[in-house]
């Protein structure tokens, strides 16, 4: 039975015979909030993931997400055996299992980790109603930020949320409990619960990355090699970041270490918390420009340009090459996914909400809420507003690729041709597809889509006549 128990540290606190402890988006038992809290409270702890189908429904990108995710999820099974528990998974909705397990095995409290995404909001509420209705806590916890999104005061651009966010208070990491005592129940295997599920092999994600790479990876040259895709200059912690393999307070503990507050890595965790602090506040932005003189571009949203883009052949090398690296490996490094954002938005004119439907469908680390932010900025229509900035694509070749290493890991049909003729596709013929558009004519044509102008149809009609696209 509950009871109110003093801690040895004098506090209050109430002690739960059996609780469930509900993952979501932190598939790691090592400093994770809620789940310490659960073991520090409770006799019994059943720790539980419910698979839903809407949320399986996300995984259309041909398998790569999910493969990732079922490995965290194994992962995640092989942690709690270690530590004398196991992973109970279930399918079906949160908001019927949870409640139907509290009954059938006399749990006391849910604890979990607080939900910021919007369809994981409304599921923590709707838990959290049918454990008021039975009458058994339901506790959740910020885990997630290093200063959750509502503690700072509304901001609308990054530095000021920045300055007051680099002078709150960080908690340290956490280890994971010595030992879970889970109550006796035949948990099948993840193995079992998800064989049915078109996964694609995770071949450039493991589980296990997080623990060698906060060892590894090189924070102090952050600044010097983020830029260049061809390095491996990025942390590639962003999958791991996203479904919780690794927390934040531990890559934010290993950066602060190797190259001391405000280094060039840290603010980057802070662009994260920055897009959640803006959904908190400004909820409509999810399907809104944020900038309202900007709710009423004239887009083209041509489907073949769209597809061209896509697919990775739109005949702007640096551009394809993104979006080819994009469909192998299910992550594309942040300067090509500027690069790739201000070419569908402003060489394209296509609205940025079909560039956000195409990321979903094939980021392995998808976050809504990061997502529509930055593409929203890359747009410029979003919050943090930068001077209208259209990347030049000859430009962005030429400064951040200026061997085309990585334009020809990616388009390997390139392989012999001169750096010099790859930058300039519009200058040079290339043994490849032909530009879909001229950039500067597409230039000129946004500021005038961008300003509100009314775009000449018989223009439009004209440019894709002269690129041979309906
Ligand atoms: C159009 C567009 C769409 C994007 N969509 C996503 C997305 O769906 N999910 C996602 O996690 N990131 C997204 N980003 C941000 C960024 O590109 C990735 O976080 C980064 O490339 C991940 O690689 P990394 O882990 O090596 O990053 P690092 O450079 O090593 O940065 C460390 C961490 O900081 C965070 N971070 C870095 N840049 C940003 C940023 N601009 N905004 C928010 N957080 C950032 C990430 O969690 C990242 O893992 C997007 C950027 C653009 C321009």
């Amino acid at each position: 039975m509950p009871g109110i128990y003093f801690g040895r540290d004098g506090k209050r606190r109430m002690i739960h015979g059996r609780t469930i402890f509900w993952f979501k988006r932190d598939l790691r038992t090592d400093d994770n909030t809620g789940l310490l809290n659960a073991v520090r409270d409770s006799g019994e702890v059943l720790p539980l993931y419910v698979l839903e189908e809407s949320i399986l429904g996300k995984y259309t990108d041909g398998g790569k997400r999910l493969g990732f995710f079922i490995d965290a999820l194994l992962n995640l099974e092989a942690e709690l055996r270690a530590l004398g528990s196991y992973l109970l998974v279930l399918r079906g909705k949160a908001e019927e299992i949870i409640p139907a397990l509290v009954n059938s095995h006399k749990i006391e409290a849910v604890y979990t980790n607080r939900a910021y995404g919007f369809s994981g909001v409304k599921r923590d509420l709707g838990v959290e109603h049918q454990c008021r209705l039975l009458g058994v806590a339901f506790r959740k916890y910020d885990d997630t930020f290093l200063v959750p999104p509502h503690e700072i005061d509304q901001r609308k651009v990054f530095t000021p949320f920045y300055n007051i966010w680099q002078g709150r208070k960080k908690n340290a990491p956490l280890d994971a409990p010595p030992r879970i005592s889970s109550p006796h129940l035949q948990a099948s295997p993840v193995e079992t619960m998800t064989r049915d599920l078109a996964r694609a092999e995770n071949r450039y994600w493991p589980a296990g990355f997080p623990v060698t790479r906060l060892r590894d990876f090189n924070f102090s040259d952050y600044g010097m090699t983020r830029d260049f895709p061809y390095l491996d200059g990025t942390s590639r912690l962003s999958p791991y970041l996203r479904f919780g393999l690794v927390s934040v307070r531990r890559v934010y503990e290993a950066a602060v270490s190797a190259s001391p507050e405000p280094g060039p890595y840290i603010p980057e965790l802070a662009w994260r918390e920055f897009w959640y602090h803006i959904m908190h506040y400004f909820p409509e932005t999810r399907g809104l420009e944020f900038q309202e003189k900007r709710r009423n571009i004239k887009w083209i949203n041509s489907e073949n340009w769209y597809d061209a883009w896509r697919e990775g052949r739109t005949g702007y090398p640096i551009v394809d090459a993104g979006m080819r690296q994009l469909k192998e490996e299910g992550w594309m490094h942040n300067r090509l996914r500027m690069i790739t954002a201000s070419f569908l938005t402003k060489d394209l004119i296509t609205d940025w909400r079909w560039g956000d439907r195409h990321f979903s469908e094939h980021l392995v680390d998808y976050d809504e809420t990061v997502d529509i932010g930055n593409w929203q900025w890359s747009a410029s229509c979003g919050a943090d507003p930068q001077p209208f900035r259209i990347f030049n694509p000859t430009l962005q070749s030429q400064n951040y690729d200026p061997e085309c290493l990585y334009i020809k890991k990616y388009i390997p049909e390139l392989q012999a041709v001169e750096p010099e003729k790859i930058h300039n596709p519009l200058t040079y013929k290339l043994p490849y597809h032909r530009p879909i558009v001229n950039h500067y004519e597409m230039r000129n044509l946004a500021h005038e889509a961008y300003s509100g102008g009314r775009i000449d149809d018989g223009y439009i009609s004209q440019i894709k006549k002269d690129t041979g696209l309906p």
